[in-house]
């Protein structure tokens, strides 16, 4: 099983997952979703996905569970393959050029989609002509 090196599962999962199945909540993520982040972390530096743990207001940015406000039934974020992220270092715009321009670099090659225009980088794994572009 693959755990993030650079992520706790507080960080990806809601409040209520990481309440009820703890240290599980990997099971519930892709692996490929987990390797991409690491590989983005690596590459680029500190990052955020959820950071409610620390008492910060972002809990939704990794899997999402029906009872989120930013539900959708066939986002890629209900199935634990996509995660929305903020960079200390780089704007999401930053990231999301040297994605596109990059396609094949090991760094990104796991990434299927990226959402366009945002002040944070959606990227997720989808099983999809690669990269897909869309504005959310
Ligand atoms: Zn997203």
């Amino acid at each position: 099983m693959y755990r993030c090196e650079h992520f706790a599962i507080h960080e990806l999962v809601p409040p209520g997952v990481f309440a009820a199945r703890g240290e599980k909540g990997w099971e519930l993520l892709d692996e490929r979703l987990l390797t991409a982040l690491d590989r983005l972390r690596t590459r680029f530096g500190p990052m955020t996905v959820n950071n409610y743990y620390w008492g910060h207001e972002r809990e939704w940015s990794g899997l999402r569970t029906p009872d989120s406000p930013f539900y959708s039934p066939f986002s890629q974020h209900t199935f634990g393959r996509a995660a929305d992220c903020l960079f200390s270092k780089w704007s999401a715009e930053e990231v999301r050029q040297e994605i596109l321009a990059n396609p094949a670099d090991s760094d990104f090659v796991l990434i299927g989609s990226v959402e366009l225009g945002t002040s944070w980088l959606h990227f997720d794994v989808r099983n999809c002509d690669r990269v897909k572009q869309y504005h959310p």
